[in-house]
């Protein structure tokens, strides 16, 4: 894990002041690193019989296929307006300065799915609540939520009460 923490660089001011970035593209970089934080992942949840991984565009793919394939279960993408080509389902939410919109195919989630909602980051939980209501919409059950960061002075925990979370580095 140390090798892991070592691979996520802080970006200060990126995209804008006040933020503080965590760059994870050195991670990619690093296949063994990476190779050990899927295998955390795939460890400790498939005691949960998924079979749907749903993750956010655009980092959340990158980790959502492997963890996906190892739990030999689906994977579904969330992705931001008018980019999915068939039907979809939409969920807005609120940002720190607006609101944004996150849609999903609306045929993805079957009534009963075992589904785990995967990001990179677990920021102030706005956007993974987002996603647990385009699943709950569709009659999946939400097992789990897993996070390879947490930001955990943002509690984002607070707007998923209920839920099962992970989060391999809290800072
Ligand atoms: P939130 O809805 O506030 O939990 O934000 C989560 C989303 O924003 C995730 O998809 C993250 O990829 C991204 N995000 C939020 N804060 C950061 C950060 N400090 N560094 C990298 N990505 C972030």
């Amino acid at each position: 894990m140390k090798n892991v923490r070592k691979s996520i660089i802080d970006v200060p001011g990126f995209p804008k002041k006040g933020i503080i970035f965590k760059d994870i593209t050195p991670l990619l970089l690093n296949p063994k690193a990476l190779a050990h934080v899927i295998d955390l992942w795939v460890k400790e949840l498939k005691k949960l019989k998924i079979n749907k991984v749903v993750a956010m565009e655009s980092r959340g793919f990158l980790f959502g296929v492997p963890v996906a394939l190892r739990l030999k279960a689906g994977f579904v993408p969330v992705r931001k307006p008018g980019k999915l080509p068939r039907k979809t389902i939409s969920q807005s939410f609120s940002l720190e300065y607006g609101k944004d919109k996150l849609e999903m195919h609306q045929d993805a989630i079957k009534k009963g799915d075992r589904v785990l909602i995967l990001d990179d980051v677990l920021a102030t939980g706005g956007t993974a609540e987002a996603v647990t209501k385009l699943v709950e919409k569709l009659g999946g059950k939400v097992k789990a939520l897993a996070f390879l960061i947490e930001l955990s002075f943002l509690n984002g925990r607070g707007k998923l009460k209920g839920y099962e979370i992970k989060s391999h580095i809290k800072y």
